[in-house]
This record gives C-alpha cells, sequence and structure tokens, in this order.
C-alpha cells in the first residue's frame, strides 16, 4: 500500500508505493485511512529541526497524526469499535497502567507513545492503531473534519486549562496557525469581550480578523495595545502562546493583567529565560503548557460542540491533496495555507 515514510534521521520523508500491509494485535483496530492533516509537527520532522529530534522517533515509521477513517477489522480483544464505525484518532498512545494514566492524566501517560513517530501513523491508505486511541465520530460530524479534531483538540484543551479565563474578557493568541485560529474562533464562540491575534503573516492574520480577531504584527506596540483595550484590568486575562517563536513569551507576560494566565502550547526551538519575581511571584501570573489534548475530556466536549453544529472547522481546510503529493503539501504549509489534508485513497468527493 501507499504511505509517506520517514526512513533515517535528516532531511526529508518517502513516498513508497509497497509498504506492508498492517498486522492487527488483538487490541488493534484496522482503519482505512480517509483523511490525514498535515501538521506543523510534519515539517518539523520533514526537515529534522531540533524539536523534531527532540521526540526521539523510533525509525522507520509511517508519519501522519491528524486522521480520520472507516474501520475495516477489529483485534480480539476489541470490544468498544466495529467494522464500519467511523473514527478519527487521537495520536498519544497511553498505556493506561502508569501513575498518570491511573490518576486520569492519560495524555500526559509516563510510557506515551506518539502516532506517525513511536507508532505508525495516518499517511498511508491502511493502518492499524490501538483501540485505545480510537474515537467514534458523531453522525453529523465528516470524515474530513474528523482530521482535523486532533490540532482542533489542542486550542479546547488550552482554553479549558486557563479555566476558560477569557470569559467576557481579554485574550491574547499568539501565533495564527490553525491551532492559534481555532483558540480565537472558541474564544469568540464562549464569550470574550475582545480577542488580540498576533501574527507576522498578513494572510493568517485576515483569517483571524474575520474570525473576530483585532490583529496585530509582532513589530506592533502589543503590550501597549493590550493595555489600551483591556482598560482598568491592566492587561488580558489571559494570553494563548501558540506561535513558539522565542521572542513571543516576553511579551505575553507583560501584556497579560495581575494575576492572568498564560498558556504555552508550542514548543520553542530553544530554552527562554522568565524573570520569576516579576511574571510569577509578584505579578503573580500562572503560567501552565499544554501537550496534546486531555483525555478523555477534550474530544466528548469537541465531539459534542461539532455535533450540535454550534462549531465549525470545515472552513480550516485549503487544500485536499493526495499522498503523493506530501512534498507539495510541506512547501504550502510556509505559504498562504491553512489545514492541508492528505486523502490516502483519494479526495473525499463531497463532505462525506
Ligand atoms: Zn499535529
Ligand atoms: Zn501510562
Amino acid at each position: 500500500m501507499e504511505a509517506i515514510i520517514k526512513n533515517r534521521p535528516g532531511h526529508g520523508a518517502e513516498f513508497i508505493k509497497d509498504l506492508s500491509e498492517p498486522i492487527v494485535g488483538k487490541r488493534d483496530v484496522l482503519i482505512e485511512v480517509a483523511a490525514a492533516s498535515v501538521c506543523g509537527t510534519d515539517r518539523e520532522l520533514y526537515e529534522w529541526t531540533p524539536s523534531a529530534q527532540a521526540f526521539n522517533l523510533e525509525l522507520p515509521v509511517v508519519i501522519g497524526h491528524e486522521v480520520s477513517g472507516t474501520v475495516l477489522e477489529v483485534g480480539s480483544d476489541v470490544t468498544t469499535i466495529a467494522p464500519g464505525d467511523r473514527v478519527a484518532l487521537e495520536s498519544h498512545v497511553p498505556c493506561l497502567d502508569c501513575y498518570q494514566c491511573r490518576i486520569g492524566n492519560a495524555h500526559n501517560c509516563l510510557n506515551m507513545r506518539i502516532l506517525g513517530m513511536h507508532v505508525n501513523g495516518g499517511f498511508a491508505q491502511r493502518t492499524a492503531v490501538p483501540e485505545s486511541i480510537v474515537v467514534k465520530l458523531p453522525e453529523s460530524v465528516s470524515l474530513e473534519v474528523g482530521s482535523l479534531m486532533e490540532s482542533a483538540g489542542v486550542a479546547l484543551t488550552a482554553l479549558a486549562r486557563s479555566g476558560f479565563a477569557g470569559v467576557g474578557g481579554v485574550v491574547v493568541v499568539s501565533g495564527c496557525g490553525p491551532v492559534g485560529l481555532v483558540a480565537i474562533q472558541l474564544s469568540m464562540l464562549f464569550g470574550a469581550s475582545h480577542v488580540i491575534a498576533i501574527e507576522p503573516n498578513p494572510y493568517r492574520r485576515a483569517i483571524a480578523e474575520s474570525l473576530g480577531a483585532q490583529v496585530l504584527d509582532p513589530s506592533d506596540d502589543v503590550v501597549d495595545y493590550v493595555r489600551t483595550v483591556s482598560g482598568r484590568r491592566g492587561g488580558a486575562d489571559v494570553a494563548f502562546e501558540v506561535s513558539a517563536a522565542p521572542s513571543a513569551l516576553p511579551t505575553l507576560l507583560e501584556a497579560v493583567r495581575r494575576e492572568g494566565d498564560v498558556v504555552t502550547i508550542g514548543h520553542p526551538g530553544s530554552k527562554i529565560p522568565i524573570d520569576i519575581a516579576a511574571y510569577i511571584n509578584k505579578k503573580g501570573i500562572t503560567l501552565r503548557g499544554v501537550f496534546g489534548r486531555r483525555l478523555w475530556s477534550t474530544w466528548e466536549d469537541l465531539s459534542h460542540l461539532l455535533a450540535s453544529g454550534r462549531l465549525d472547522l470545515s472552513w480550516l481546510i485549503t487544500h485536499r491533496l493526495n499522498l503523493r503529493d506530501f512534498d507539495h503539501a510541506i512547501e504550502l504549509l510556509t505559504g498562504e495555507a491553512n489545514k492541508v489534508v492528505l486523502f490516502p485513497n483519494g479526495v473525499l468527493s463531497d463532505n462525506q
């Protein structure tokens, strides 16, 4: 079958036509992949950046971790999923047995493996994955939207992690890639009074503006603007750092108000010094991080929001490509594109 494989450390990834069919273990689910969205992390893996190397991939591996599809077959011990189910995949594979898994933090499992990094992922016609990461899609949610839930779930988790601190208040979102844009969309949906987006790319800035955000370039006086908008609050209630730019965090620590929240989502490629006395102790900022989704509340809430029609994600998709166009997909990510989705078994004809 056809797949995109990362064979060895270094630049690139390979399109191959003769990968052997996945082996379906007792607790595995075999999926015919419908849609697999390309993530900024896939570009990092392709370019073999320091943050890609930090994931300690188990090579060779089929990459792709934002996946939806239809179940073809299940292993003998699988009880919750059946052939024909339309599903999306969580990308963090928890062991379900360690301390963190046992106390409800399976998203931060001590033995965590990641789809498309340590186990074969979704840039393939078929993939076999543990039952534990398979999520049934609501009937009204299309398979292509299903492939967006993994990344959109990061945004929802970030809002939840702040205790939804932006409700009725001022939110700053630094970085308007897909996760940042969904953070803007959800903040508007959940009732922020102002959402201020910071993004250097004019194309992405325009999308943020269309979602209702007030947009700034990182070279603008962000702190002054946020303080003006927030009035007597003295700063934003919460800021989300999605860009991974090392220069972003110091600005956000200035831009939030006393007792405000900063949630970091992007992984900077280098260490960032923080003035603990000024920001954490005296200003009282709560700094938290997000890596992935919360299992399973994020999936439950996101599924419900999508099924209700209150949240639409389909607008995120700007490009639909075949698997063999992966190199082009990677190029698109740095240009005027939002979500680039690969269809390993052919582009879906309509909104299936
Ligand atoms: Zn991703
Ligand atoms: Zn675990």
